[in-house]
């Protein structure tokens, strides 16, 4: 999970929420037509400020399904149907988090509401393996809901770990054959780009390269 801003709400949005909410309202569907708020228009929007990753465990959504998800869940709160700030994007696996009555939000980190700063103060990660910081109960409640420690997430953050350790035996490389110990620029920027937002699980290196690389 990282701090994500939100932008302006897409235009079709802004001439339609107040339509598609009253029929909703007004409506006994238990659930909004996904044709409406999963519209392409708001698909896009949300991958462009995500850099099309899921908002919860940040694994990139290239080729995999992607879900426009509400973040305060319909079933408590129907007016949120078509709410721009309750529109979140996230991978089905995410997207079958726990429900609000199990781990309510209030308990757990928000990305578009927590800066970095915060959301570090509660997860942490040692090696692949996400953790929550010196036993933070929200840390502990957002891992659980999003079930961020899943078999299949540890396996992702250990292959784009995997990338990592290789440049870093390739600088480790070219630094024993110069004969030197500082880092180049190109080795930098190279290290840098992991905890880039655009990049997956970019909190996790986030966290690593803090430890070895202080900006
Ligand atoms: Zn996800």
């Amino acid at each position: 999970m990282r701090h994500i801003k939100r932008l302006p709400a897409p235009q079709i949005l802004v001439e339609k929420q107040e339509e598609w909410t009253q029929k909703f309202l007004l409506s006994n569907n238990p659930r909004p037509d996904s044709s409406k708020y999963a519209h392409r228009e708001i698909r896009e929007a949300l991958n462009a400020m995500s850099m099309h990753k899921c908002f919860y465990c940040e694994r990139k959504l290239k080729g995999i399904t992607q879900e426009v998800d509400h973040y305060v869940e319909v079933a408590e709160a129907r007016e949120k149907a078509f709410a721009w700030e309750n529109l979140y994007l996230a991978c089905s696996d995410c997207n079958r988090k726990l429900s609000n009555r199990s781990i309510p939000n209030s308990e757990t980190l928000d990305p578009c509401m927590h800066p970095d700063e915060e959301i570090m103060q509660h997860i942490t990660f040692e090696d692949e393996m996400v953790l929550s910081l010196n036993g933070s109960d929200k840390g502990l409640q957002t891992i659980k809901k999003y079930k961020l420690d899943s078999q299949q997430l540890d396996y992702l953050r250990l292959k784009q770990r995997q990338y990592f350790t290789d440049l870093l035996l390739r600088i480790k490389d070219n630094q024993i054959k110069e004969n030197r110990k500082h880092l180049i620029p190109a080795e930098l920027f190279a290290l840098n780009r992991f905890r880039q937002a655009e990049n997956p699980f970019s909190l996790m290196f986030k966290v690593l390269l803090s430890k070895h690389l202080p900006r």
